[in-house]
């Protein structure tokens, strides 16, 4: 397949040479000066389906059970993280009621959904319609909310909604920091190189 051979230079001696990426399995070394040019991540499939639908699960639950606990007006109510943000809106907060609502649940849901999109399908060996569109975006959206990005808007929104009501040390606070850390994974595990050999597209 003429379109999955690309050039490449050795960012050590700078041979210029030509990659068939589909014979290209495990590592690629450099045959001047035998430096690594590219080095397919192991189970990268398997292991990046596995921590999306771990951190779906987690997403699941950590939006089902009470997290904050408001105290407005001499009443306290428990609420889950969606209706925490319709409380903010109904408080006029509109500006932290839009940075809780995509660091805690628009990024982190866009991030796992269109990587299920991809990668389900790849692992049963079919392409979904539109897997490249969808998994350009996923990257588009990776390289844009970067992890530094989503942890200090998730920062800020828990500094503030401390300030307003109580965060609860509940199965919802825990299954949410445990999510984070399995985004990232996902995240570090996924092979891009992978996905377009299989899709059949040269980047
Ligand atoms: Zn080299």
């Amino acid at each position: 397949m003429a379109g999955s051979v690309s050039l490449m230079a050795c960012h050590e001696c700078d041979l210029l040479l030509r990659v068939d990426h589909s014979f290209a399995k495990g590592v690629v070394k450099c045959p001047r000066c035998a430096a690594v040019l590219l080095k397919h991540k192991r189970h990268s499939l398997d292991l990046t389906l596995a921590y999306t639908i771990t951190g779906l699960i987690l997403f699941v639950i950590s939006n089902s059970f009470p997290i904050i606990d408001f105290q407005f007006e001499r009443q306290s109510t428990e609420t889950i993280l969606l209706s925490g943000v319709w409380e903010l809106l109904d408080q006029d907060m509109y500006l932290l009621a839009g940075l809780v609502f995509v660091t805690t649940i628009l990024a982190p849901f866009t991030q796992l959904a269109t990587l299920l999109y991809v990668f389900l399908p790849l692992k049963f060996n079919r392409i979904a319609p539109y897997t490249s569109e969808v998994f350009r975006f996923a990257s588009a959206l990776r390289s844009w909310s970067m992890m530094e990005v989503f942890m200090l808007g998730i920062l800020v929104s828990t500094v503030k909604l401390a300030s307003m009501g109580t965060i609860v040390p509940g199965i919802a606070l825990w299954s949410f920091g445990i999510l984070i850390f399995v985004l990232a994974a996902a995240t570090s595990s996924l092979d891009p190189d992978l996905v377009w050999e299989k899709l059949g597209v040269s980047q």
